[in-house]
């Protein structure tokens, strides 16, 4: 039996041992998934092998160490440099990012070449902006801070503090990728400009799930299209369960299973 497991601290909350167990169980595919509480990422690699795991996905705080770690990348993880799904290929570890993939196809579902902002600048941030990027958006970043800021505009993309901000600026989709509202009660930016900035948009996504964020509350009191990080997390659960059972399944077919996971 093939073992697979997530790693992040914390990790109790995580959906994924459940959507990929019930893959797992309704194709009989001989595997099964955990999760460990990896407290120092430096020891990822390490642990990996001490579990005799096949693959493994890594959440918060641990997606720099997981990229770090591999000796081998997919030519997008190494272009977004951030890697949340790793295998296990002759001895050596492989790394993928599936959440930006992920992420373009929840955008997808709004139609294309949309003007997207998003506010923070990390690593989910860099990723989705180049993947939507590629695929024909027009994206803005807005930050609180200006350090992260400096990636995006060395790579060309529009860059903005929040205080520099009018609110005046025409945005279609406005995406919280903030960590803002995760494990706290906050918006990413004070409610007045984002008030503002949400009146001129037509939906907002968070990629938080599991709660409704006072970010999603905001923009549902006005009236918008509304999307929580459920989709995203379902999404790139599939797509690192195609590269654990290589290329087996349809997307289809192991979104059908997956799906039942947010429901239990
Ligand atoms: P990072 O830690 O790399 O980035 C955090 C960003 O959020 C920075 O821009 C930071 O600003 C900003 N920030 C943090 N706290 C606040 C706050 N209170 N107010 C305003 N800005 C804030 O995080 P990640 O990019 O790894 O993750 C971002 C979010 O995406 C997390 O909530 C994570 O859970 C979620 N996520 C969801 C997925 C899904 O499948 N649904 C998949 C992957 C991630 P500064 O630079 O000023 O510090």
């Amino acid at each position: 039996m093939k073992m697979f497991a997530i790693f992040g601290n914390p990790v109790a909350h995580s959906k994924s041992p459940l959507m990929h167990n019930l893959a797992f169980r309704a194709f009989g595919y001989d595997a099964c998934y955990g999760r460990y509480r990896l407290e120092e990422g430096s020891a990822l690699k390490e642990r990996f092998f001490e579990l005799s795991l096949s693959g493994i996905n890594i959440t918060v705080p641990h997606k720099e160490h997981a990229y770090r770690a591999c000796d081998h990348l997919d030519p997008f993880a190494k272009k977004v440099g951030a890697v949340n799904t790793i295998v296990e290929r002759g001895g050596a570890l492989m790394g993928f990012n599936t959440d930006a993939p992920g992420f373009l196809k929840v955008l997808g579902e709004f139609g294309p070449n949309r003007r997207v902002l998003f506010l923070g600048a990390g690593g989910t941030a860099l990723s989705s902006a180049a993947i939507l990027r590629d695929n024909g958006y027009d994206v803005s970043i807005a930050n609180r801070s200006a350090p992260r800021l400096q990636q995006f505009a060395k790579e060309g993309f529009e860059t903005l503090l929040y205080d520099e901000m009018e609110g005046t600026e025409d945005y279609e989709i406005v995406v919280n990728m903030t960590s803002a509202g995760l494990d706290d009660d906050s918006l990413p930016m004070d409610a007045e400009r984002l008030e503002k900035i949400l009146q001129r948009a037509e939906a907002a996504i968070d990629v938080i799930y599991g709660k409704k964020t006072p970010f999603i509350s905001l923009a549902k009191s006005l009236g918008k299209t509304v999307k929580d990080g459920s989709q995203m997390l379902l999404y790139q659960g599939i797509l690192a369960f195609d590269i654990f059972t290589e290329g087996r399944f349809s997307f289809d077919e192991i979104e059908r299973v997956m799906r039942r996971a947010f429901i239990l």
